[in-house]
């Protein structure tokens, strides 16, 4: 985990009076607190330089003026007058809101100045396209545009949800989810960890196993040690009231000039429903300082040899600063991958388990994220849409399997690092590799979710009946990859390629048979029934059962009242969220793998639970189609001039959307009458 940027520092003041996109004969909106609202169209005008370019030319030294410097160079496209800066100056241009970009605030601004985007750097009266959040979601006044975090995902990528999450699915799909290092959640976990580990020791005496202690919600490295035995847990007063996980350690990293190092890729979740998720092409790799040596008693305790962290190794006097992105202590990964490459790498297969890895936890995320999100932003009433940079930390083992460390909602976008000058005095230097890879994930992220090529988009697809699957591709990829239909003078023109490559829905077929948990979200989601709220309560769950029709003779009403007293009082006793009363996803999650088993004995849990969903979506599906014949029939009946009753059902549309056609149903449901209980 990273922690919350510090406040934006040196906001350079913007100076042009703003105008509503597309309104270029309205009169100006006043600027702020007395403070401009736009860089002046000389600055806008400023010329595009990538990251590469500027490091290459030693731009960006320190201070207002290095700032200032900041995209000097090259002339942006479109602004070169005649017919194609005629064009630039009609398109309304994107407007973002950086006022709470915080410490994103210097990579945004080179990547707004790259794209000629406006930039609102104090926030805007009217509403922007576009809003920058440094740290989370919230923000009560945002009822349009896009927002770059997802509500909920600070909590859902905590040490402790995250190994929730995907201990869930671990449960469902052992073999496709090994990736993640085997976890226990402490303290309520502790005797099951003593419990395994024994066991484990007792059939495998060669095992020698080190455990790491994570602190929940714990950032940078802090509060983490390497334990041998379970005993050598300190279970003082802080572990109860901060809760961890022990994961097992992996004791054979794959080394680089022997030095364990770490993986920071960048990945975008671009929509939630449906899934889209980008992966950067390059991200960095963040080195120890000391050489590696497994762990014994006598070095578990050598920070600068176990753990990458660089908030931690960066006090190393070992620590190197590099301008060259393939040596120093912090370096690019496609410059790992050059090298492994050259020892005869399979670096294609690597990258594939990568983007393996990436997907199959997102789906471990998304269920609880849709609950979130349709709690934040409930379906039919305004709010924006959201989109966000992921940061992966990735170890990569021996044998050159990626194993999944954390996800960070808030990666550090910094491009300056501090340089201690002399003893106590500390400077900020800009740091051409974290420039190079932060500002095209920006960038990049940017172009990917521009409204106005969605408008283009849209257009386009009206006028052309079919629009191939090349032609589309292009249009995803703008035009530096082959063009938006505006040729090279498109608003992107003179942009590199993108550097985030669309990993799904691409993949979508190999994986979508994971999203079972996002189905039995779809259900919970059914049954919240007030908007707003996250939890199931008592009479929700009752009629989830009786909707379902998995209530019989073997399991009456009373035993339902039971599981859901059962299960809710457990999860609610871990301490999770006071907030709400009632069932959460993971409860309702645990209570549906428990009904699945019961019903469709001896078959694998996946199996199960896949039946189980089948058989409630068959009914509700059912169910959904009566009440909208019912209610043709009473509108008919209305029509008519019959008065009739209704017969109770209620039809809200929105509310009641099949979630499957029966038909469609009806065939996966097929199997279910072989498996009654
Ligand atoms: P934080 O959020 O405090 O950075 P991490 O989970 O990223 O916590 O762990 C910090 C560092 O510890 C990682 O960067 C990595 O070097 C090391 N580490 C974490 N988990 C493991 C593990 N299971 N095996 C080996 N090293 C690990």
């Amino acid at each position: 985990m990273e922690p919350a940027g510090a406040p934006p520092q040196g906001c350079a003041p913007a100076r042009e009076a703003e105008v509503p996109p597309g309104s270029p004969a309205l009169p100006t909106e006043e600027p702020q607190g007395g403070q401009p609202a736009e860089p002046p169209p000389e600055e806008a005008a400023l010329p595009a330089v990538t990251g590469r370019e500027r490091c290459r030319r030693g731009v960006g030294t320190q201070g207002p003026g290095g700032r200032a410097a900041r995209g000097r160079g090259r002339r942006a496209p479109g602004r070169r007058g005649g017919e194609e800066g005629g064009r630039a100056a009609r398109r309304p241009r994107v407007t973002v809101d950086s006022s709470k970009a915080k410490t994103s605030l210097e990579a945004l601004k080179i990547s707004l100045r790259q794209l000629r985007w406006r930039e609102f750097p104090f926030g805007r009266r009217l509403p922007c396209d576009i809003y920058w959040h440094g740290v989370s979601f919230h923000d009560n006044d945002i009822f349009s545009g896009q927002v770059n975090k997802f509500p909920g995902m600070t909590e859902m990528v905590r040490k402790i949800t995250l190994s929730r999450a995907v201990r869930t699915m671990q449960d469902l799909f052992p073999l496709e989810y090994n990736f993640y290092p085997r976890s226990w959640i402490l303290p309520e976990e502790f005797p099951l960890f003593v419990d395994e580990v024994r066991m484990m020791k007792d059939s495998d005496p060669s095992w020698k196993p080190t455990f790491i202690v994570k602190p929940d919600g714990g950032c940078q490295g802090d509060g983490i040690y390497l334990i041998k035995d379970p005993s050598d847990i300190r279970l003082t007063g802080s572990i109860q009231s901060r809760p961890a996980v022990v994961q097992e350690y992996i004791c054979k990293p794959l080394l680089v000039d022997k030095l364990k190092f770490d993986i920071r890729l960048y990945v975008l979740l671009k929509s939630l429903e449906p899934l889209e998720i980008y992966i950067a092409k390059d991200g960095l790799s963040r080195f120890c300082t000391e050489p590696y040596q497994e762990p014994t008693l006598k070095n578990l305790h050598q920070v600068f040899m176990h753990l990458t962290n660089y908030s931690l190794n960066i006090h190393s006097g070992n620590f190197i600063h590099s301008d060259n992105v393939n040596t120093g202590s912090k370096r690019t990964f496609s410059s790992i991958l050059c090298r492994l490459s050259s020892r005869g790498a399979d670096v294609k297969k690597l990258w594939s388990d990568i983007i393996s890895l990436v997907i199959k936890t997102i789906i471990a995320l998304t269920p609880e994220l849709k609950v979130y999100y349709q709690s934040d932003i409930p379906a039919g009433k305004p709010g924006p849409t959201c989109f966000q940079i992921l940061g992966f930390d990735i170890l990569l083992m021996k044998n050159l399997k990626p194993m999944l460390l954390e996800v960070n909602a808030n990666p550090s976008m910094r491009i300056e690092h501090e340089q201690e000058l002399s003893p106590g005095v500390f400077e900020n230097v800009p740091s051409p590799v974290d420039e190079e890879v932060k500002v095209a994930v920006i960038r990049d992220t940017l172009r990917l979710v521009d409204p106005q090529k969605k408008k283009r988009k849209d257009v386009q697809c009206q006028t052309l009946e079919h629009v191939s699957e090349a032609k589309e591709e292009a249009l995803e990829a703008g035009p530096a990859d082959g063009g938006e239909g505006e040729g090279s003078r498109g608003p992107e023109a003179g942009l590199p390629s993108l550097c985030l490559k669309q990993v799904f829905p691409k993949y979508a077929k190999q994986f979508n048979y994971l999203r079972l948990v996002d189905r039995v979200a779809a259900l919970f989601i059914r049954f919240l029934g007030v908007k707003g709220t996250t939890k199931l309560g008592p009479t929700g769950f009752r009629t989830f059962i009786r909707n379902c029709k998995l209530s019989n003779s073997n399991f009456s009403m009373a035993s339902v009242d039971i599981l859901y007293i059962d299960i809710t009082r457990r999860w609610n006793s871990m301490g999770i969220d006071h907030k709400e009363s009632g069932m959460c996803l993971q409860a309702f999650v645990e209570a549906f793998f428990c009904l699945a088993q019961k019903k469709y004995k001896s078959l694998p849990l996946h199996e199960q639970v896949a039946l189980l969903i089948d058989f409630c979506e068959y009914h509700l599906a059912a169910l959904d189609e009566k009440r909208l014949v019912c209610g043709r029939g009473v509108v008919e009946r209305r029509s008519a001039g019959v008065s009739g009753q209704t017969d109770g059902l209620h039809l809200t549309p929105a509310a009641h959307t099949p979630l499957l056609s029966r038909t469609a149903a009806a065939s996966k449901f097929a199997d279910y009458r072989n498996h009654r209980y």
